[in-house]
C-alpha cells in the first residue's frame, strides 16, 4: 500500500518505518526541516532501541522517504496517519491546531479518495471536527479513522511490530477493509484488531493512559503509607501483584510518571470530563499525588540536612523520563533539577541518551559527565533518577571512593537493603526502610 506520514517524532518515525518494514511504500512527512535533511542523509534524530536497523533498511530498499512537502507526500498515498503534537493547551485541554491545521493542508491537496488516520491522541469528538474541517475545504470523499497508538517509548518497534491490540474506530466500511489489511501482518499471532466507532476508540487511548498512571499514583501512595508503618513496597507489590486479578505488571512505586504522554493525557481526559459536566473525582487524585511524588526525592534530601541543602554537591543518575529512551518531556529529573537549584545546591548528571536534549534545556546551569562516576566525585550524596539497566549493578568500590559521604537517595528503588547495609552505605530510598 502506498502510504504517508504526516509528524516524524517519536510516533511518526517509528509508524513509518514499521509500515515500510512489511512492503507499504512510505513517504513520512515533516515541517522541521533539519529533521528531514538528518533523515535523508540516513540519520536518525531520536534514540530508540531496534529503529536504526529497520530504518536503513527500509531506506536502502527505497521504500522509505521523507519529504517536507506535504503534497509530495500525500498526493499518491491511499492512507494518510497523522502523528502530529497534541500538546496541553493553556487550559489542560488537548491543543488540536496541529491536527486540525494538517485537515485543512491535506483537504486542499487531494484529489481522491483517502483514509485518513489520526494516529495522535485527540480527545472525544475530534474525529467529527477533522471532518468537518475535511468538508469545508474539499468536495473529495474521505474517511476519517482513529487508530490510536499505544508504543511505548524504549520498545517502540515491538510494540509496533508485534501489538497487544490494534484499535481502529471508523464506521466506514472502506476504510475498515483497508486498516484490516494494512495492519494483518502484524497481528498474525492472533492478537486482535478491534474495530469501534470513532469515538469510542479516540476515548479508548485516554482510558487506557489515565489507568496507567492511576496504578503508578496508588502505588506512589501505597508506598508512602510503607515509610510511616514500617512496611516494604516490593514485598507489598510482590504480594498483591501475584493476584491475576491485579497482575504484576506497573506496580513499582517510584517518582511519579512523566514523560509526553502521561501527565497531558490525564490532563486532558480530566478536561474533557469537566467540559461534559462529569467530575472525574480519581483523575484529579492521580495528578495531585504525582505532583506531590515528583518532589519525594527532594523532601527526603531536606529532611536529611536538615532543611538545607545550599552548597550541597548531588550526582544525578538518570535524566530520561524512563530507561531505553533520550526523551525528557516531563521528566521527573527536571523537577528535581529545578527544585534543588533554587535551594542553592549543585547538581552533576550522567544519563546514557539523555544528555543532549538536558543540554539543549538547561545549559551551563549543572554539570555533565562523561560516565556515571565522574559525577559523584566528590558530591554528597548520589541521586539515582532513571531505572537505565547500567545503574542496576554498579562498581560500589569505585562509588564509594568518588562520593564524599556513602549517601544514596534512590527514586528507583534498584539496590537491595541488605547489601546496602553490608556496603555501609546511608541509602533511602522509596517506601522502604532507611538504612542508616
Ligand atoms: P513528537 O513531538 O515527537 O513528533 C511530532 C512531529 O510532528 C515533530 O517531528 C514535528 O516537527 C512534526 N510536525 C509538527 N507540525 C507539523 C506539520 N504541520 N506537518 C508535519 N509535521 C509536523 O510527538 P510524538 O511523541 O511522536 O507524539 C505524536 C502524537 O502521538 C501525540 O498526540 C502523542 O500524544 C501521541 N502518542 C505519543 C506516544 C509516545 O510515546 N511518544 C505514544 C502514543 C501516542
Amino acid at each position: 500500500m502506498k502510504i504517508a506520514v504526516v509528524g516524524t517524532g517519536y510516533v511518526g518515525l517509528v509508524t513509518g518505518t514499521c509500515l515500510a518494514e512489511t512492503g507499504n511504500q512510505v513517504t513520512c512527512v515533516d515541517i522541521n526541516e533539519n529533521k528531514v535533511k538528518m533523515m535523508q542523509e540516513g540519520k536518525l534524530p531520536i534514540y530508540e532501541p531496534g529503529l536504526e536497523l529497520l530504518f536503513h533498511r527500509n531506506i536502502d530498499q527505497k521504500r522509505l522517504l521523507f519529504t517536507n512537502v506535504l503534497a509530495d507526500a500525500i498526493t499518491d498515498a491511499q492512507i494518510i496517519f497523522l502523528a502530529l503534537p497534541t500538546p496541553p493547551g493553556g487550559d489542560g485541554s488537548a491543543d488540536l491546531s496541529y491536527v486540525l491545521g494538517a485537515a485543512k493542508d491535506i483537504a486542499k491537496i487531494i484529489t481522491d479518495y483517502k483514509v485518513i488516520v489520526t494516529k495522535s491522541t485527540v480527545p472525544v469528538g475530534t474525529a467529527d471536527k477533522f471532518t468537518a474541517v475535511i468538508k469545508e475545504n474539499t468536495t473529495v470523499e474521505c474517511a476519517v479513522v482513529s487508530n490510536p497508538e499505544f508504543l511505548r517509548e524504549g520498545v517502540a518497534v515491538e510494540d509496533f511490530m508485534k501489538p497487544d491490540r490494534v484499535v481502529v474506530g471508523t464506521t466506514d466500511e472502506r476504510a475498515r477493509k483497508l486498516m484490516g489489511e494494512l495492519y494483518a501482518p502484524y497481528v498474525r499471532q492472533g492478537n486482535p484488531v478491534i474495530f469501534m466507532d470513532e469515538r469510542s476508540s479516540e476515548l479508548t487511548k485516554y482510558a487506557a493512559n489515565s489507568f496507567l498512571a492511576t496504578k503508578i499514583s496508588f502505588m506512589n501512595e501505597v508506598a508512602n503509607l510503607c515509610e510511616l508503618v514500617g512496611a516494604d513496597v516490593d514485598m507489598v507489590r510482590r504480594g498483591i501483584g501475584a493476584d491475576n486479578r491485579i497482575g504484576n505488571r506497573f506496580l513499582f512505586s517510584g517518582i511519579g510518571y512523566g514523560g509526553s504522554c502521561f501527565p497531558k493525557d490525564v490532563q486532558a481526559l480530566a478536561k474533557s470530563a469537566e467540559e461534559n459536566k462529569y467530575d472525574f473525582k480519581i483523575l484529579n487524585s492521580v495528578m495531585e499525588v504525582n505532583e506531590i511524588q515528583k518532589k519525594v526525592l527532594v523532601q527526603k534530601l531536606k529532611k536529611y540536612y536538615n532543611g538545607d541543602l545550599k552548597g550541597k554537591k548531588f550526582g544525578m543518575w538518570g535524566l530520561a523520563f524512563k530507561p531505553e529512551t533520550d526523551d525528557i518531556r516531563e521528566a521527573p529529573a527536571l523537577y528535581i533539577i529545578d527544585e534543588l537549584l533554587k535551594e542553592g545546591a549543585t547538581v552533576s548528571v550522567f544519563d546514557p541518551e539523555g544528555m543532549q536534549n538536558v543540554k539543549a534545556l538547561l545549559g551551563d546551569k549543572i554539570t555533565y559527565g562523561q560516565n556515571a562516576y565522574d559525577v559523584v566525585t566528590d558530591a554528597d550524596a548520589l541521586l539515582i533518577v532513571t531505572e537505565w539497566s547500567v545503574f542496576r549493578t554498579p562498581d560500589f568500590e569505585r562509588l564509594s571512593g568518588a562520593l564524599k559521604s556513602k549517601v544514596i537517595f534512590d527514586g528507583r528503588n534498584l539496590y537491595d537493603l541488605q547489601k546496602m547495609i553490608d556496603l555501609g552505605f546511608y541509602y533511602n530510598s522509596i517506601g522502604r526502610k532507611i538504612i542508616s
